[in-house]
């Protein structure tokens, strides 16, 4: 008998930027020149000091099991940093787990967490995956990507679990201030069931000031949990450390849930994410104004091709471009970023896979030589674009 899927992932398809990728890297093993802005991770190196740090901890034999919860120092360090008590956090595998866990951890069948798009393409997924509904509340470029207070206001309901708030934004780039947060806040204040969970984890990549979300609406904090993790101002994807940091009831349901699933993340990883945290950070901001430099690059280099059109982002390393002026009435976002490979070679992923179509997103955590090739190649792509229409 052939295997049969469980209920629970029968809607979840293999993530579109993940079959891209494939199928980029299979066009690649065939000789076909293909150049990727598709994944979503930093160029540079892990820093040295880090990779000191681990295989240090690892000869001196921290390699057993470590704490389900993460290890002391760890947790030590990340609410040292954030202001708050080790009790109230939490070390997983990546900032993913953190947030599967704590789906896991809240959802019962049909609870709804409000997601504002364009949303990062796991977040949906995952809470489907534990039985929840994704209420969908779109934004445009108009209002920068950003909810509203009154579209957030709109689309709660009793059955509302969970606002899902992403600062700075991927794919948008965006940051809220901590005006608009404050404004967010006020809605919430009149609805004591919906919670937070703001995810933070491109902190460290902002060209505007970043605040936190508690930081900014504390009389929520009761209710917040913040998603971070050393991924992406570390350079440390492969690792797999994230955190989340949030009221001890939450932290303590969510710590149940990853002791039966994966129990304590790597210690090697945890002893290299301490040293991240508590050793030189002159990195961050020398990594974030080169992307800085990469953004805009990108942004002027788009702008200035026909039919395509973006807004300036404020971090993360990604641009979020609107390709809906270029398609014809039955073109879709997903045909022109199919043309943009088969023409140009260029991996760029259709905005469809962000819960917003007429757009693609592209990642600049590239060198300047291959940001330079890929303008070029989108460039001669979106000039060439014949729409369905036509054709
Ligand atoms: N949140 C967002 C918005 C992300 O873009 C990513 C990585 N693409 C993650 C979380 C996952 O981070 P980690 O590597 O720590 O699991």
């Amino acid at each position: 008998m052939s295997f049969a899927k469980a209920d629970r992932i029968a809607s979840i398809a293999l993530s579109e930027i993940v079959q891209l990728s494939e199928a980029a890297a299979a066009k690649r093993a065939a000789g076909e020149d293909v150049l990727s802005l598709g994944t979503g991770e930093p160029d540079f190196p892990t820093p040295p000091h880090v990779i000191a740090a681990a295989n240090q901890a690892a000869l001196k034999g921290e390699t057993r099991y470590p704490p389900t919860a993460g290890t002391p120092a760890l947790r030590a360090a990340i609410a040292e940093v954030a202001g708050t008590a080790p009790a109230n956090v939490i070390v997983s595998t990546g900032a993913k787990q953190v947030i599967a866990n704590a789906f896991a951890a809240s959802l019962n069948q049909g609870d709804e967490v409000i997601l504002p798009t364009p949303f990062w393409t796991s977040y949906r997924d995952v809470i489907g995956m534990f039985g929840g509904t994704a209420t969908i509340v779109e934004t445009n470029a108009k209002a920068r990507f950003k909810l509203s207070p009154d579209a957030l206001e709109a689309a709660i309901t009793p059955r509302t679990k969970w606002l899902l708030l992403n600062s700075p934004s991927n794919p948008s780039g965006m940051i809220y201030t901590p005006e608009e947060l404050a404004a967010l806040g006020k809605v919430l204040e009149r609805h004591p069931h919906v919670w937070v969970m703001a995810d933070e984890i491109y902190e460290h990549i902002s060209y505007i000031p970043f605040t936190s979300f508690t930081k900014a609406v504390p009389a929520l904090a009761a209710r917040s949990l913040i998603v971070n993790g050393v991924s992406k101002a570390h350079s440390m994807t492969g690792w797999r450390i994230g955190w989340g940091i949030g009221p001890q009831d939450l932290i303590d349901a969510m710590t149940t849930v990853q002791g039966q699933i994966t129990s304590g993340a790597s210690s090697v990883s945890q002893a290299a994410a301490l040293a991240a945290l508590t050793g030189p950070q002159d990195h961050l901001a020398t990594r974030c104004a080169l992307f800085q430099k990469r953004r805009d690059k990108v942004f002027s280099a788009i702008n200035a091709i026909d039919g395509l059109s973006a807004i300036l982002p404020d971090g993360a390393f990604y641009l979020f471009a609107c390709c809906a002026q270029i398609l014809g009435p039955n073109d879709t976002d997903a045909d022109f970023c199919a043309h943009v490979l088969a023409a140009s070679g260029l991996v760029v992923v259709p905005g469809r896979a962000f819960g917003m179509p007429g757009h693609f997103r592209l990642s600049y955590a590239y060198s300047d030589a291959e940001l330079d090739d890929a303008m070029t190649r989108l460039a001669q792509a979106a000039q060439t674009y014949v729409s369905k229409d036509i054709s």
